[in-house]
């Protein structure tokens, strides 16, 4: 007999599947500095023929790379090596003039007012 739980039906997505791209990301460290380029790449959602275009190599190699990639971080897609090349944007970006490794703070609500005219 089964019954439905009401509180399987909003039980998060990772904890249901056992996914969790964050767990993965210390498994970067295996992979080389062109790999790392690649999955950089990766995370803005390119196919294999612009990634190729954006490194100067025959797309044939991106997909080994990319093969690669997905075996050394453990996971069985591009799309979750994508995931996860978002999520360490910040590790992987070599680009001092990249808005991830910047400090700048977000413009702040915490001063905002919803309030108009003050009583008088
Ligand atoms: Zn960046």
């Amino acid at each position: 007999m089964s019954k439905r739980s009401d509180a399987g039906d909003t039980a998060c997505a990772y904890r249901r599947t056992g996914a969790d791209p964050i767990r993965d990301i210390s498994r970067l460290k295996t992979l080389t500095d062109r790999e790392k380029e690649v999955l950089l790449l990766l995370g803005t959602g390119l196919g294999n023929r612009q990634l190729a275009r954006e490194l100067g190599i025959a797309e044939r190699t991106v997909k080994a790379h990319v093969a690669r990639i997905v075996e050394k971080l453990d996971q069985q897609t591009r799309l979750q090596v994508a995931v996860l090349s978002v999520l360490a944007h910040e590790l992987l970006c070599t680009d001092p003039r990249c808005a991830c490794g910047s400090a700048a703070p977000r413009q702040s609500l915490v001063g905002a007012s919803l309030v108009g005219a003050s009583a008088v």
